[in-house]
């Protein structure tokens, strides 16, 4: 049986934010693989919405991008999660998926772009 199946990329999608809803209830398997002065940093950015004190809602954007911590780039998480170079895709797709689905939902417009952007998009670079 020949395989068509189309190889899934991994992208990021813009007015998404998801992964900044930094609620530790939500991301203990994140948090566990942090050390402890990371555990400090990433407690010290949850407002009291439980979104991260530098995520602007209105233009849905990060106001420290440049600055950001280490992590809260997908290339540090796949560092720290030891993920192989054949399962990055993989594994940042079902990161951001989590992530989308507890925020706004399995059936938002959400996460029908990032699934229509995963079928159509480009390598890694994050
Ligand atoms: S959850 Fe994924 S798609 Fe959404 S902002 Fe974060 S990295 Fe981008
Ligand atoms: S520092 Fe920026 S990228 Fe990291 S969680 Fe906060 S808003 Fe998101």
């Amino acid at each position: 049986m020949s395989s068509k199946l189309k190889k899934l990329h991994w992208q990021c999608i813009s007015h998404c934010g998801a992964c900044c809803r930094l609620t530790p209830s939500e991301r203990s398997e994140a948090l566990e693989v942090l050390n402890e002065d990371q555990q400090r940093a990433y407690m010290d950015l949850v407002g009291p919405d439980g979104w991260c004190r530098h995520y602007d809602t209105g233009s849905q954007k990060c106001k420290i991008y440049n600055s950001r911590p280490d992590f809260c780039k997908v290339s540090s998480l796949v560092n720290l999660f030891k993920i192989s170079e054949q399962d990055v895709d993989k594994f940042a797709i079902s990161c951001c998926r989590q992530q989308i689905r507890s925020t706004y939902g399995s059936r938002s417009p959400v996460m029908r772009r990032f699934n229509q952007k995963t079928r159509h998009g480009s390598k890694i670079d994050g």
